[in-house]
Parts: structure tokens; sequence; C-alpha cells
């Protein structure tokens, strides 16, 4: 058998709603060493304790306009009345050298990144929806006990729409409790490693 050589990574683009709990999975395969999180620019705010450079690459809305004329963006989109965006480049490197990326991204911004994997990345695609049944996440979001009931109302409406978007994921990853899902998240990577055509 010949030697086998170092494999592509695989990009996984990880939706699903507020309450979903898809940050908090996706910190914490990368805190274990199993991927690296794509570290989006955004022209909103920064929350306490949120790092530029760590959480978010925080931007002007006149940065962002520059980055967006340069091509810089593999994908970008407004969420929230805020916008969002994955440099290309920063992506592109680390599946190169055979590591797991990790994207947050919202079902806008993984519409577009479908739409442009056969050009640029093959195989080595993966996208997961993160559902909640309704009851659960508005108990999720009431349990916060950090947004009103308009922002909670909000977000259930809002998860609806994101919802109508799940046909359209390879994989649905129907919500439970952290260690559950945690597993299914590990799985889902453990499984796409093995794939034969990543192998080069
Ligand atoms: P937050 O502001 O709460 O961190 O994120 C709000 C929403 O923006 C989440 O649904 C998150 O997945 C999405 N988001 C974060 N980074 C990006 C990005 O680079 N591109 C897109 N399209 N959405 C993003």
């Amino acid at each position: 058998m010949t030697a086998m050589k170092q494999p592509l990574g695989t990009l996984l683009v990880v939706s699903g709603p507020s309450g979903s709990g898809k940050t908090t999975l996706c910190r914490r395969a990368t805190e274990n060493g199993l991927c690296v999180y794509s570290i989006s620019c955004t022209t909103r705010q920064p929350r306490p304790g949120e790092v530029n450079g760590v959480d978010y690459h925080f931007l002007t809305p006149a940065e962002f306009d520059a980055r967006v004329e340069r091509g810089d963006f593999l994908e970008y989109a407004e969420v929230h009345g805020n916008r969002y965006g994955t440099l290309k480049a920063d992506i592109l490197t680390l599946l190169e050298q055979g590591k797991n990326v990790v994207m947050d991204i919202d079902v806008q911004g993984a519409g577009q990144v479908r739409s442009c994997r056969e050009g640029i990345l093959p195989l080595c695609y993966v996208d997961v929806y993160i559902y909640v049944p309704q009851a659960e996440l508005k108990n999720r979001l009431c349990g916060r006990q950090t947004d009103g009931a308009e922002t909670i109302a909000l977000r259930l409406r809002n998860a609806e729409q994101e919802d109508a978007c799940l046909p359209q994921y390879q994989y649905c990853l129907v919500s439970s409790d952290r260690e559950t899902d945690y597993a299914s998240f590990c799985a889902l990577l453990k499984c796409q490693s093995m794939r034969v055509g990543l192998m080069r």
C-alpha cells in the first residue's frame, strides 16, 4: 500500500437558532483540539468579555465594506441588523494544512458557502443544522432569564424561519442534552475524517 499523505481538513458549517447551543458545541470541540474555530468578522459591538481576534474580528462598517470590495469574504450576511463574514484566506490555508475548521454561521452564509463549494471546497465540506423543537427552544430561552418577552418572541419567530432552511443541510442534529449533542457532533467529525476521498 502506498503511504498515505496528509488528508485535507474538513470544513464543518454549523447553523441553528439562538438557544440551540451551536456556539458552545463549536467552542468545546475547538478546546478539545478536534477542530479550529473560524473567527468571523462582524460590525456588531463586542459583548462584555468578548475579545477582538478571539471571539470575532470587530470591524467598523467602513472596514467591513472595504473587505467586501476586495473580495476577502468566503461568505457574508446581515444577521439581526449587524454584518458578519468569514475570511476566505484563513479557511483555505487551514484546510490545506489538514485542519478541521468549524464555522458557526447563519443560514444565509451557509447557503453561500454551499453554492461555491464545488469550485474551491471539494469533498471536505459538511454542514449540520442544530434543530431544537419549538417548545424546548421556548423553555431554553425563557430559562436564560436575560431576555424580555418581546426578545424571546422575536427569537422564536426567527427560529421558525431558520428551521425552514433545514432541508438544505446534509445533517440534522436534533438537540437533546449537552453531552448527547456533543457526542453526536464529535461522531460527525470522526465519520468525515474517515472519508476515503479526503486521502491524498
Ligand atoms: P452573535 O452576534 O450572537 O455572536 O451571532 C449572531 C448570529 O450570527 C449567529 O446565528 C451566528 O451563527 C451568526 N454568525 C456569526 N458569524 C458569522 C459569519 O461569519 N457569517 C454569517 N453568515 N453568520 C455568522
